[in-house]
């Protein structure tokens, strides 16, 4: 039976790092809507350019345009073993959705780690950020710099700075967070899906408590 792990958290708690790893560990998908809307962007597609104007204002990008993409997603052949969801769902209406989806794909949600950090850690994070252009690969100037400044380690593309990383906008996002994605804190804990980690600490350590809590799925 397939497992899918929805990793729930802030904007800047190491959703993207921590998913990344897992993978890998796992072999199962991981699925970042936002990575597909940068794709999105990169290639210059309708979705691409409908997101970017939601995005470059730190606003979420419509429900229904969201759930489409990620169910084509989930359809394709490398989630036939599962997938980690990082930043889907955002809002109720796209957790109902999810569910509905993985009834059809013949699964549901399995657990769903909720790591948390304070505002100011977010947006000293967010705002250091560095991303790289070949596969999204993230850094930090202070936290986890590359060895050589500017360029990834693991691939050698050039890393820049999201349009969306810059402070306005990451004051935005953390709010747009409270107000709307926050909710699903006490949706998936009252489904019983919801665990919690401390994501004020470093990657490694967040990493080993995230294995110790999904050892049961993964
Ligand atoms: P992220 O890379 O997860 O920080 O997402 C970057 C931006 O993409 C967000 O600020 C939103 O504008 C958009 N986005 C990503 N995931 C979603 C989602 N599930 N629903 C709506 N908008 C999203």
């Amino acid at each position: 039976m397939a497992v899918y792990i929805v990793l729930l958290g802030p904007p800047g708690v190491g959703k993207g790092t921590q998913a990344k790893i897992l993978a890998e560990k796992t072999g199962l998908a991981h699925i970042s809507s936002g990575d597909l809307f940068r794709e999105n962007i990169k290639s210059r597609t309708e979705l691409g350019q409908l997101a970017q104007s939601y995005m470059n204002k730190g606003e979420l990008v419509p429900d229904d345009v969201t759930i489409a993409m990620i169910r084509e997603r989930l359809s394709r052949p490398d989630c036939q073993k599962g997938a980690i969801l990082d930043g889907f769902p955002r809002t109720p209406a796209q957790a109902d959705a999810l569910k509905q989806m993985l009834v059809d794909f013949g699964g549901d949600v399995d657990a769903v780690p909720y790591i948390t950090a304070e505002a100011e850690v977010l947006i000293a994070r967010l705002s250091g950020r560095w991303t790289c252009r070949a596969n999204g690969h993230v850094f930090h100037v202070r936290f986890n710099p590359p060895q050589k400044a500017g360029i990834c380690d693991l691939d050698g593309s050039e890393l820049y700075q999201r349009d969306d990383d810059k402070i306005e906008t990451v004051t935005r996002r953390i709010q747009v967070y409270m107000e709307q994605t926050a909710p699903l804190i006490s949706y998936y804990r009252q489904a019983g899906k919801l665990i919690e980690i401390n994501g004020d600490q470093p990657i490694e350590q967040v990493r080993v408590s995230l294995s110790k809590a999904l050892e049961r799925w993964i």
